[in-house]
């Protein structure tokens, strides 16, 4: 068997592995959009983007791809596979198969306005840039041909692919969905086993399963995002969002503009906040969920509640539903997204992109920033340049569509809604398996700094055979 990584190595975002099998039998797990794509073309000269490609390996020589959850920095670049001519099955479960596509089509919905721009310029521009300007933006029949290659399959369940590969996914509670994955190979009459924990989510996390128990395997590929760190709070969610509720809408009527993930992150919110207005905690208060996606991104939660966390299978028996109180508003179009700066009342706003990079998030930071009376709660991960990691950085002036603001609203942050395990949690996962057995723990999805803090408390752990492997490296498995 052999192992490349060609994506997320020594990054974060891009996870694609492919592993194959007797010489000849490729399997790709995960196929994401890569955020840190100059690096990774600077680091590959051979990349063979300015021949249209995106891939840097032969795609219509894959025999099978697996996908671990919907996030787009692991699905996003399924349909440039259908576009280089795939035209094998992609595995993942039910949940994960909607959540995709409804975040493969946003993608084509924004790659559509990106060609528009780039054929709207009336300059001539050569093929060969042509082709690096457009390889990977595909459109919406692409995406309509991937979601024909998809095959759900069921959590915990041993899955066979052929008599010598078997293929199980396990509930890491990252998202609705979202896995880790064993692959079982047979190679001349020897089994081996290799485990991809995908994104490892965290215990007690609003609305999903804890991680269930992942099994022996003789390599593992492990996430590494918080590998360096302990998620400060203890309090629980509801706590959090009690109190930040009650200091900038009760205390003193102002606003709560929340940037948030479409899909997922908020609808852990949502459901957060349904459960504090059913105790009456803060009773009155409109909600304005301001983003095309998550009221779909929702319904697909309701859809599969049975894949939820006990607590949240009760509640929405109990109540009908998990995000259906009274005061919450879906804002369908841009109109009502604009009306809602006419709203004068306190208020919450959730609206993405969660690091205020794109989306209608921007009009309403744009438009409250220089206000006092509005507080902006930071609940997820900002990558570097972007609004809201100046904002969580201590900005006081930044740059929003192109006009410069003074920052005099409130900012905050908590981290207790990360979808992401911390050290603590990477650890337990790891600590699963006997040190003797796993030949290799390859670390990957992380920045290298905190890979290497990572590595550094794995080895002093015990873990001897610990890899942070290098874009497009190969290894061997025996
Ligand atoms: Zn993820």
């Amino acid at each position: 068997m052999k192992l490349s990584f060609w994506g997320a190595a020594r990054q974060v975002t891009g996870s694609m592995f492919l592993l194959t099998l007797d010489g000849d039998y490729k399997i790709l797990i995960d196929c994401g959009l890569d955020f840190d794509k100059e690096r990774t073309e600077y680091e590959n000269p051979d990349f063979k983007k300015e021949n249209g490609f995106v891939f840097p390996f032969e795609v219509t020589e894959l025999n099978l791809v697996l996908l671990t959850h919907a996030h787009v920095d692991h699905s996003g670049n399924i349909p440039n596979l259908i576009k280089e001519g795939y035209e094998g099955q992609i595995l993942a479960t039910q949940p994960t198969v909607e959540l995709a596509e409804l975040l493969m089509q946003d993608s084509a919905r924004i790659n559509k306005i990106k060609l528009n721009s780039i054929h709207g310029k009336g300059k001539k521009i050569n093929p060969k840039t042509m082709n690096k300007l457009t390889a990977d933006l595909y459109l919406d029949s692409h995406v309509r041909e991937s979601m024909e290659r998809f095959v759900p399959i069921g959590f915990e369940r041993r899955f066979k692919v052929h008599e010598n590969l078997y293929v199980t996914f396990y509930t890491t509670g990252h998202l609705l969905g979202a896995a880790s994955i064993l692959i079982e190979g047979r190679e001349n009459g020897k089994w081996t086993k290799v485990g991809f924990s995908g994104d490892l989510g965290r215990f007690n996390y609003p609305l999903l399963k804890d991680p269930q128990p992942f099994p022996q395997v003789d390599y593992l590929v492990c996430e590494s995002t918080y590998g360096n760190r302990t998620h400060e709070t203890t309090d629980s969610p509801e706590d959090v969002l009690a109190n930040i509720v009650k200091s900038t809408l009760i205390d003193i009527p102002g606003r709560l503009i929340i940037p948030s993930f479409s899909v997922g992150r908020t609808q852990s919110l949502l459901y957060i906040l349904n459960k504090l207005e059913f105790s009456r905690k803060f009773p009155g208060i409109r909600v304005f969920t301001d983003s095309p996606m998550a009221l779909r991104s929702s319904k697909i939660y309701e859809k599969y509640r049975s894949h939820l966390n006990k607590e949240a299978q009760e509640f929405c028996k109990e109540n009908d539903g998990l995000f259906n109180f009274e005061n919450l508003t879906y804002v369908p179009d841009l109109e009502g997204s604009r009306a809602i700066s006419n709203y004068y009342e306190p208020c919450v706003i959730i609206s993405s992109s969660g690091m205020i990079h794109g989306g209608r998030i921007e009009n309403h930071v744009l438009k409250n920033l220089e206000n006092p009376y509005c507080t902006i709660f930071m609940v997820g991960f900002s990558a570097e340049g972007t609004v809201g990691n100046k904002l969580m950085t201590g900005a006081d002036k930044v740059v929003l569509k192109g006009k410069q603001v003074e920052v005099n609203a409130r900012i905050e942050r908590t981290d207790i809604f990360s979808g992401h395990a911390d050290l603590k949690g990477l650890m337990r996962f790891v600590d699963q398996q006997q040190n003797g057995p796993m030949k290799n723990l390859f670390l990957v999805h992380g920045e290298e700094e905190v890979m290497e803090d990572f590595k550094k408390t794995l080895t002093w752990s015990g873990y001897q055979n610990v890899t942070i492997p290098s874009w497009g490296q190969e290894f061997e498995l025996e």
